[in-house]
């Protein structure tokens, strides 16, 4: 079949690679002129294992990029532009409009256009299609319409995206459901299919049912603190239960990335707009807004006041294995420790370019081993496999680790994590 995938961003690029390795002829559409040009050299433009490889493998071949909507011969449309949230939480519509718009001028019968952006119920069918009709004067029906959320996990997109726990197909015509549903079968995924709107809510209630656990866990850490029981001896011992289940139950220094924090806002904005009051969505905010926090208070608590004091941040990009910063819980903390006159040093694997631009003012180093070398306080914010081969015994001026995810265990060094009692 003949694929064209608009926007080429973490989700964007995956699905373009995905199609391509199942032997589609795959046509990826972006503004960006740089990350266009990067995709057909082979050179992946965001840091994501697997993706490079599959990218050599198949741009030039049947996976081609360009700035023009050349859409003409698609079967299916792809939109996976971002969706990020405005100043007051709710959902940005624009790349949307954009890319709905762009699309419409050159829709032709027979096409299907599938929405994978994350987008709040009833957009696809109150936003995306009337643009579509307006901008093509075609009716729904004449063209195909589907929304097909995603549910990678960044740093393991490739895995994610080919090894799927299940596919939401949102429908309105049969024939959309039936040639998405081709086109996942060989992936060997429980398929289901179901109305747009559903799909819709079906990936924000997904990520928001995530984001609780997180918080809850990081509720139940901060009593632990209190009691002096250890919030991760608890915690395995209520994930061995089948109905909770082991994972997202890390406390932390919270959750960051750019789903989880925008998928919350936008539920709370839309029920808000519904008229319903989500005390529980506010808290899980809240809460997660104050973990980052308490890693700085726990570094004063056990280090005494931090003005001058040299510390290092290990980890800068929301999580391991990516170089995504948006909504890093790493902002926070840098943000918490020189409001308080502490000198910090930067460290991450992949995201330092990225976190440099956001907050240029602060020192990088150029390997952990330097970061930790020159610091009084180590703080790991995202627990890459690199830090835990570090020997923090080692460096002479290092007086106290504080992990924000349980990534480390230093023998002599003094050693504090969130929800321990330290
Ligand atoms: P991203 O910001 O990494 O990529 C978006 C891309 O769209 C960018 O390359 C941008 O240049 C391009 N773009 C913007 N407007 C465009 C237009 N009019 N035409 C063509 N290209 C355009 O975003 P992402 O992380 O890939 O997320 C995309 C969507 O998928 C969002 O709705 C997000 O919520 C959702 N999602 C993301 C993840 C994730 O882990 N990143 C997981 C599941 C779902």
């Amino acid at each position: 079949m003949k694929i064209a995938v608009v926007g080429t961003g973490y989700v964007g690029l995956t699905t373009a690679l995905l199609f391509a390795e199942l032997g589609h002829d795959v046509l990826a559409i972006d503004v960006d002129e740089d990350k266009v040009e990067k995709i057909n050299k082979g050179i992946c433009p965001i840091y994501e294992p697997g993706a490079e490889e599959l990218l050599k493998k198949h741009a030039g071949k049947n996976l081609r990029a360009t700035r023009e909507y050349e859409i003409e011969d698609a079967d299916v449309i792809f939109i996976c532009v971002g969706t990020p949230s405005r100043e007051d939480g709710s959902m940005e519509t624009k790349y949307l409009e954009n890319a709905a718009r762009k699309i419409g001028k050159r829709l032709k019968n027979g096409q299907i256009v599938a929405v994978k952006s994350t987008v709040v119920p009833g957009t696809t069918e109150e936003f995306v299609i009337p643009i579509l009709e307006e901008e093509s004067s075609l009716k729904q029906g004449e063209f195909g319409v589907a929304m097909n959320p995603e549910f990678l996990r960044e740093g393991l997109a490739i895995h994610d995206t080919f090894h799927p726990d299940r596919i939401v197909i949102g429908e309105r015509d049969k024939r959309s459901g039936d040639v998405l549903e081709s086109l996942y079968r060989p992936l060997n995924a429980p398929i289901l299919r179901t109305q747009i709107k559903v799909a819709e809510m079906i990936k924000y209630t997904s990520n928001a049912f995530l984001a609780v656990k997180i918080s809850f866990a990081n509720e139940i850490a901060n009593i632990c603190e209190r009691i002096g029981v250890d919030v991760y001896e608890v915690m395995k011992g209520v994930g061995m239960d089948h109905r909770i289940s082991p994972h997202f139950l890390n406390a932390g220094a919270g959750f960051g990335g750019s789903c989880f924090p925008k998928d919350v806002k936008a539920l709370i904005s839309l029920a808000k707009r519904v008229g319903y009051e989500p005390r529980l969505l506010e808290d899980v905010l809240k809460i997660n807004d104050y973990m980052p926090r308490h890693v700085v208070e726990l570094a004063e608590k056990h280090y005494g006041p931090l003005k001058d004091a040299k510390v290092s941040v290990l980890g800068l990009a929301f999580k391991p294995n990516t170089d995504d910063i948006r909504e890093t819980r790493a902002v926070i903390i840098v943000e918490e420790l020189l409001k308080r006159g502490a000198r910090v040093i930067g460290y991450d694997p992949k995201a330092m370019e990225n976190f440099r631009k956001l907050i240029p003012h602060i020192e990088y180093a150029d390997s952990a081993e330097n970061a930790v070398r020159s610091a009084d306080i180590v703080i790991i914010q995202a627990d890459w496999e690199e830090f835990k081969k570090l020997d923090f015994d080692s460096f002479p001026s290092l007086k106290l680790v504080v992990d924000g995810r349980r990534t480390v265990s230093p023998k002599k060094v003094k050693y504090v994590a969130i929800g321990r009692g330290d």
